[in-house]
């Protein structure tokens, strides 16, 4: 990889760093202090404390000494770009990558915190700034609960959703997913609302029946695109390894389990995935689910290119069109809206090389 100048932001890669880290490893990483020290720490990091420093609970040598010791977070927020309608985007360094994570508002002025949990991503959708960027690694658990605590300090104010939505396949990174899911909700962390969290997969069945099991109340999204298996592997070529009838046993599943509504999520490409035939097939495979289908009318990517040629948004009057087509079919159907767009920190425009 070329030289980056923000990469290993802090030259210190020797330290342990805390951020993220369950209470458990901040004792064993404290010791010989005791164990209440740990827990003062946890709270602090929970809290966005940003330099022990600050930590004016810890006596002037325990704080030199930490500091000595320790780095408090593993990553650096190298910009911060704002869109006019409230969006943010962080443009994140780890110590050998650089990630984005977003904070997206609507119309009522909620906001979302969307994740990335892997640097770059092996599924290559040609629609996805992400997929062409090619697969780097997966993210630790403490790198995606750093995004978060990175993206609430930005926001200024509490947030109200979190998106797994970013950069990468979250169910290719399952071990730390779950383990950054640990410390967003537990009450003695982060303690933030399983319900108002939503995973979105291409599809890998193992993992959707891992969520089934091991996730309960955390929403699930599938990125469908198409239910035409010939042109979904075309759109999104390492999806063939998970064929469309494997993810629906695996939704099936799901919603055996655990009873929640999963959203289908369809990136419209102009004049490929909006045909008649279309609709059939994804009211066929919504079929025996509980869904409603989510339509993201695509976000222009540069050289976005779908078998030589370029992919194009879709007009209004065909995002409207397959959404009634849908309906027709007796589908409940939402269109998103364009959040975040300003600073290329919509659905699919994740990936830092162009920016
Ligand atoms: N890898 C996961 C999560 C990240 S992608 C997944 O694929 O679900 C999040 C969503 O953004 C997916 O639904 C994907 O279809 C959509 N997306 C990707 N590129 C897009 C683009 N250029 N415009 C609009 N949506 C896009
Ligand atoms: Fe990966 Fe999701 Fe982008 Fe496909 S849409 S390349 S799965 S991040």
């Amino acid at each position: 990889m070329e030289h980056h100048p923000y990469l290993n932001p802090f030259n210190e890669r020797m330290k342990q760093t805390l951020a993220g880290k369950p209470l458990a490893e901040l004792i064993e990483h404290l010791k010989p202090l005791p164990a209440f020290r740990a827990r003062q720490l946890l709270h602090h990091i929970c809290r966005g404390t940003r330099t022990f420093a600050e930590m004016t609970d810890f006596s002037l040598s325990l704080r030199e000494d930490m500091e000595r010791r320790f780095t408090l977070y593993s990553s650096k927020v190298v910009q911060r770009l704002t869109d006019k309608d409230g969006s943010i985007k962080l443009q994140i360094a780890l110590n050998d990558n650089m990630i984005e994570a977003v904070i997206l508002r609507d119309r009522i002025e909620r906001k979302t915190a969307c994740l990335s949990t892997q640097a770059g991503c092996p599924i290559g959708c040609v629609f996805c700034k992400t997929g062409k960027l090619g697969f780097s690694r997966n993210l630790a658990s403490t790198e995606i609960v750093e995004q978060f605590l990175h993206l609430q300090r930005a926001a200024g104010s509490r947030i109200d959703n979190i998106v797994v939505m970013g950069m990468g396949e979250p169910l290719l990174n399952p071990v730390e997913l779950r383990k950054a899911l640990i410390f967003l909700t537990d009450e003695e962390t982060l303690n933030f609302s399983k319900r108002s969290i939503t995973i979105s997969t291409c599809g890998i069945a193992e993992g959707i029946r891992g969520l089934a099991e091991n996730a309960p109340n955390i929403r699930l999204a599938l990125s469908l695109t198409t239910a035409d298996q010939d042109l979904r592997k075309r759109l999104m070529p390492a999806t063939v390894a998970n064929p469309l009838p494997a993810v629906k046993e695996a939704l099936l599943y799901y919603q055996q389990r655990q009873k929640r509504r999963v959203t289908l999520e369809i990136v419209l490409l102009g004049g490929v995935n909006n045909r008649q035939e279309d609709a059939d097939t994804v009211a066929v495979f919504a079929r025996g689910l509980d869904a409603v289908v989510n339509l993201i009318p695509w976000n222009p990517v540069s050289d976005a290119l779908f078998e030589g040629a370029p992919l194009r948004q879709p007009t209004r009057a065909e995002t409207d069109g397959f959404a009634e087509n849908l309906r027709k079919r007796g589908l409940n159907v939402t269109v998103r809206l364009k959040r975040g767009r300003g600073v290329a920190g919509a659905c699919g425009q994740l990936g830092y090389v162009e920016n």
